[in-house]
């Protein structure tokens, strides 16, 4: 019997939190996504990429039951080609003795899940599903347009003037303009991930975002969430990919303990925001590439605000190196890989 797949829900290549964390504090940017250093708590993301994994195969098998589904870039028919959902947790963390600690806890986690929601959400036709995304003009307007999945390795040329857009359109690129920069005309690209699309009994079409957390709090997630820029780029990219059904986006808060609670709340959309989502895209891109050309990264500019430098989670784990700089480097934070 051929192996059976692990679903890959690692981060994309040029996700929201790439520019995120650079609008946030380019020099936090710069500590991990330059320097190299390790500066997030690991335990966090290790527990939420778990949940991300046993949530990808469980959908991905009712997908294939339900007559067929995207997972990554590859249609699937056949559910007996998916691992478990409780062994594709074992195999994540097989392959590295760090997770192993979260496996027991996130599968409780899973089964009490499904305790709750035994049932598909939905008619499901993505998971783990990438979109790549440039700026561009396309249709008479200048934005951020959604790629055909084939022409996405053209995406990081700079010989590239012309792209075929999801739906057949034709997109112009607006590449980097930063002479001397490695990426100078090349496209600008943004890429998402998508956890999950659904069809509800409407034919709508939502996109799902599973966020495993200490305590939900669906009021607070929403407006958090809201605003947080990765959304308003799964809003663009939705709109494109499903013209005429697409909905919104629904999160699927999952409590990592008693009393275990799920909750799938909608997120308001934010216009305004998004009507000017790609220049905002375009500034970040262009402010990154002069900081990369003009100065040391241990001389980016710093945020160095209270509520910025001491947020909802603590102290930032930068608060020394901002203080001491390079000397303040500790063992923990290196090995990261850019
Ligand atoms: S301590 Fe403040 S200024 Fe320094 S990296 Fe963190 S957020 Fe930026």
């Amino acid at each position: 019997m051929t192996e059976q797949i692990l679903i890959d829900a690692g981060r994309s290549l040029r996700g929201w939190s790439r520019i995120g964390q650079y609008l946030k504090c380019p020099q936090l940017f710069a500590y991990t996504n330059r320097i190299g250093l390790s500066l997030i708590p690991t335990g966090a993301l290790q527990r939420g990429s778990l949940g991300h994994v046993i949530q990808a195969h469980q959908h991905a098998i009712w997908g294939c039951q339900q007559g067929g589904v995207w997972v990554d870039d590859v249609w699937h028919e056949d559910a007996s080609v998916f691992l478990s959902p409780e062994e594709a947790g074992a195999t994540w963390c097989s392959q590295n003795r760090e997770r192993e600690q979260y496996l027991e806890p996130m599968i409780q986690v899973f089964r009490r899940y499904m305790a709750k929601h035994p049932e598909p959400p939905g008619r499901i036709l993505a998971v783990e599903y990438p979109i790549t995304a440039v700026l561009g003009r396309s249709r008479g307007t200048w934005g951020l347009w959604v790629v055909d999945p084939t022409e996405v390795p053209r995406c990081t040329r700079s010989t590239t003037q012309t792209l075929r857009g999801f739906h057949g359109n034709v997109i112009t690129p607006t590449p980097l303009n930063s002479p001397g920069h490695l990426d100078h005309g090349k496209p600008i690209m943004m890429t998402r991930r998508l956890d999950m699309a659904i069809q509800d009994r409407a034919k709508r079409v939502w996109i799902w975002d599973h966020k495993h957390q200490a305590m939900v709090q669906p009021n607070k997630s929403v407006g958090a969430y809201a605003i947080d820029g990765g959304f308003a780029a799964f809003r663009i990219m939705g709109k494109q990919v499903w013209p005429d059904e697409f909905a919104g986006l629904t999160l699927n808060l999952i409590q990592t303990r008693d009393p275990w609670r799920v909750a799938r709340p909608t997120v308001p959309p934010t216009p305004h925001r998004d009507g000017h989502f790609a220049e905002i895209l375009w500034r970040a891109e262009h402010g990154l590439a002069q900081l990369d050309m003009e100065t040391t990264h241990w001389k980016w500019p710093k945020a160095m605000h209270e509520t910025t430098c001491y947020g909802r989670y603590g102290a930032c784990p930068a608060t020394k190196l901002c203080s001491f700089g390079e000397s303040a480097v500790e063992d923990e934070m290196l090995n990261h890989e850019i």
